[in-house]
């Protein structure tokens, strides 16, 4: 029997795009859980926050936060040896932690950079814990957690197509890249896809033959959703699919977020466990 292994995006995905909410998920998580098949977390979230969720999900699988820049893996999720050493895990805490992404202090030069070039952006970073609260809809103590960075800065970006076209190509000129979901986001040579292979890999060591599914609803998913066996996404808060992701075998989720997540997952598990 194969095992299903799920990665997942939260903004817009499993969380409502405005409450965060995944109560419309619940029968398709509780399906997951009677079968105890691994959900894994993939989102541009800091540690904080994917560590607050997975609570609330009582999740204990690995989780990738900040868009593809850490990997976390819970200390005893894994038999020894399984992680390869050429990976350079970090022993800290509870986890294991493969680090892919950039500094996060060397992203927020390069912001300021940015700033000082005329370009209209505004980074985590450069917020009160109150300002981002009221834009990402979030409490004051979730946003907290949202401005603890290691790997990633989103931003806010005030310009027209051309003009975001000429921030692409300044950030790519400072040796950085460019993503985006809620918000933009700079960040190094790491994205949702290059994390989940090295989960993939280890999960394949684990359980030898393996079924991926991959879900989310924007351009940063892309990466993630080339990777998988199973790319899923779900419709946006509007009603309508992100045009940019056309990946080959693309499900579209029938309906918004965690409603599409709910219906797709539990169609593709019915048959697994
Ligand atoms: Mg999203």
């Amino acid at each position: 029997m194969k095992h299903i292994i799920i990665f997942t995006d939260l903004d817009g995905t499993l969380l409502d795009h405005y409450t965060y909410s995944f109560e419309k998920a619940l029968p398709a998580l509780r399906l997951i859980k009677e079968k105890n098949i691994p959900l894994v977390i993939c989102s541009s979230k800091t540690k904080k926050e994917i560590m607050h969720y997975r609570e609330k999900l009582d999740n204990s699988h690995p989780f990738v936060s900040e868009n593809g820049g850490g990997i976390f893996i819970p200390r005893e999720y894994f038999e020894l040896g399984v992680i390869s050493p050429e990976l350079k895990p970090i022993d800290e805490n509870d986890y294991r932690i493969i680090r892919l992404g950039a500094r996060y202090s060397g992203l927020r030069k390069a912001i300021t950079e940015l700033q000082q070039e005329g370009f209209n952006v505004r980074g985590f970073g450069d917020m009160t814990a109150g300002e981002l609260a009221n834009i990402a809809n979030m409490s004051i103590d979730e946003a907290e957690m949202a401005k603890e960075r290691d790997f990633d800065e989103p931003f806010i970006f005030d310009g027209n197509k051309a003009d975001e076209q000429k921030l692409l190509e300044a950030i790519i000129a400072k040796g950085f890249s460019y993503t985006e979901g809620r918000f933009f986001h700079i960040l190094g040579d790491s994205d949702k896809g290059k994390a989940i292979s090295i989960l993939i890999d280890i999960y394949r060591k684990k359980f030898a033959e393996i079924i991926t599914v991959a879900i989310g609803d924007s351009p940063n998913d892309i990466p993630m959703l080339e990777k998988a066996d199973i790319p899923i996404i779900v419709q946006k808060s509007d009603g309508s699919y992100d045009k940019r992701i056309d990946v080959p075998n693309l499900i579209k989720a029938d309906g918004i977020g965690p409603e599409g997540w709910n219906k797709a997952v539990a169609g593709i598990i019915a048959p697994f466990g």
